[in-house]
């Protein structure tokens, strides 16, 4: 049974599943950011001269919110600085020169005793550096953990609802015995019975062939759902498949739910079974300012600019390159910043699907607040926004916005809300954070 969440929006998919899969060459040099994941950063194991082997551990963190990093290619390391991060900060990256042997480091697949021993999925799930791979980069081992004791419902997100991104799709069609594997792997790390994996309807032969392929006998219940965006939202999910809410400033924890996506259950597959660590995904190149569309293996490490040549160049110049989907992804600044594990796809584009009007004006016809997932008010968040009426933004709870952009797509008057709602969240972060520093100033000066 599924349920249905509020609002949400149709924009026009553009996908390209029919394009097949195909691998880019690792380039001459890869870049591999110490940051690829929220929580902290991993410091560099590797320095200047060392050599290191494809699949090998460059870096790490003992803090339980982060994730191991590894090498994307065999090679030397030739430097240990900080490079462009796709999140647009200078960010501590090793960089190796790609010896194109590929000569591997892998660890030993999981005995089948292990393969039944939630403690040690979950630590190579922790080990080869599995993230969310929908985008979000949380780390994996410590989203299931904490949920341990709360968690009754494993969900696996497979409505890949955002326009352009097949990587989640064509994981399904190519590899459904090993996904359903890395479930059934996910399943019992997480200690539940139950998995829902919902997957919208308009892929059809994907929910079709994994039937086929016997998910029932993996303790899966497959869920077909509506198409309509944003499906794939967390929360949005929860709901669908199990008409649970998760409240204000909750955690699907809080409502008995974990939910991973699709191309990280494959990732858990192929660390437990096949000893790999993560250093590749398939990511979407599209946009009207390359030849593409290109649905392409490419590894961890690849810099915008050799991924565009790769596919063909640019036929026009590209005015915004966006990472993820035109929805929520986000604008990279530079070419030369690096693909990343949550790099679901890749967007030129030009002046053609650039929405931006100068000095919008907002008509008051409400279709932002009907097709809001989270029942907000845009029109008057931006308003306060505008304002920089911080009371008033937290009392229209600006920070429950999921980002979706829904209400900017809906937009006749093509106001910038969803990008005032981020903007607005940050500020409420560093007044927070500025707030508490004056509170322990003061706290200190009265001890004194
Ligand atoms: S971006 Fe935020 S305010 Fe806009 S529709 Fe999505 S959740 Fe609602
Ligand atoms: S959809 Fe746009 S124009 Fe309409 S009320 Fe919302 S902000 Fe104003």
């Amino acid at each position: 049974m599924a349920f249905k969440f509020k609002g949400g929006v149709h924009p026009d998919y553009r996908k390209s599943p029919e394009v097949p899969v195909t691998v880019i060459a690792p380039p001459p040099q890869v870049v591999i950011p110490m940051a690829q994941h929220i929580g902290a950063p991993c410091t560099p194991l590797v320095k200047k001269g060392d050599t290191v082997k494809m699949y090998q551990k460059i870096g790490e963190s003992a803090a339980p919110v982060s994730a191991p990093v590894h090498a994307s290619v065999s090679g030397t390391v030739v430097a240990v600085e900080p490079r462009p991060h796709p999140l647009g900060d200078l960010i501590m990256s090793v960089v190796i020169e790609n010896d194109y042997q590929d000569t591997p480091e892998l660890m030993e697949p999981l005995t089948p005793a292990q393969l039944k021993d939630p403690e040690a999925i979950l630590r190579r799930i922790r080990e080869a550096g599995v993230v969310g791979m929908g985008g979000a980069m949380f780390p994996t081992a410590f989203k299931i953990s904490s949920g341990r004791g709360k968690v009754d419902t494993l969900i696996i997100n497979g409505a890949e609802c955002e326009p352009y991104i097949n990587g989640d799709h064509l994981t399904m069609l190519q590899y459904p015995d090993e996904l359903l594997k890395g479930i059934e792997l996910a399943r019992i790390a997480q200690g539940v019975e139950k998995v829902y994996y919902g997957i919208e309807k308009n892929k059809q032969d994907a929910i079709d062939l994994l039937n086929a392929h016997g998910a029932a006998k993996y303790g899966i219940e497959i869920v077909p759902e509506s198409t309509i965006y944003p499906q794939g939202g967390e929360k949005m999910q929860i709901k669908t498949l199990t008409g649970r809410e998760v409240k204000p400033g909750g955690l699907p924890a809080g409502v008995g739910c974990c939910v991973i996506s699709t191309r990280t259950a494959y990732a858990i597959y192929q660390a437990c079974y096949e000893g790999k660590s993560v250093i590749e995904r398939i990511v979407t190149v599209a946009g009207s300012a390359v030849k593409g569309p290109a649905n392409a293996v490419i590894r961890v490490g690849t810099n915008f600019g050799y991924i565009a040549e790769q596919v063909g160049g640019f036929v026009r110049t590209p005015r915004k390159i966006v990472l993820g989907g035109p929805m929520m992804g986000i604008c990279a600044t530079t070419l030369e910043a690096v693909t990343v594990k949550g790099t679901a796809g890749l967007l030129f584009f030009t002046e053609e699907e650039d929405r931006t009007v100068e000095e919008p004006v907002c008509i008051r016809c409400g279709k932002c607040i009907n097709v809001c997932p989270m029942r907000l008010e845009p029109t008057y968040m931006y308003q306060y926004y505008k304002k920089r009426n911080f009371e008033m933004l937290e009392k229209y709870h600006v920070t429950d916005c999921i980002e979706c952009g829904s209400c900017t797509f809906r937009c006749p008057a093509r106001m910038p809300l969803t990008h005032a709602f981020k903007t607005a969240k940050l500020m409420l972060q560093a007044r927070a954070a500025k707030e508490k520093a004056r509170a322990e100033a003061a706290a200190k000066e009265a001890r004194k």
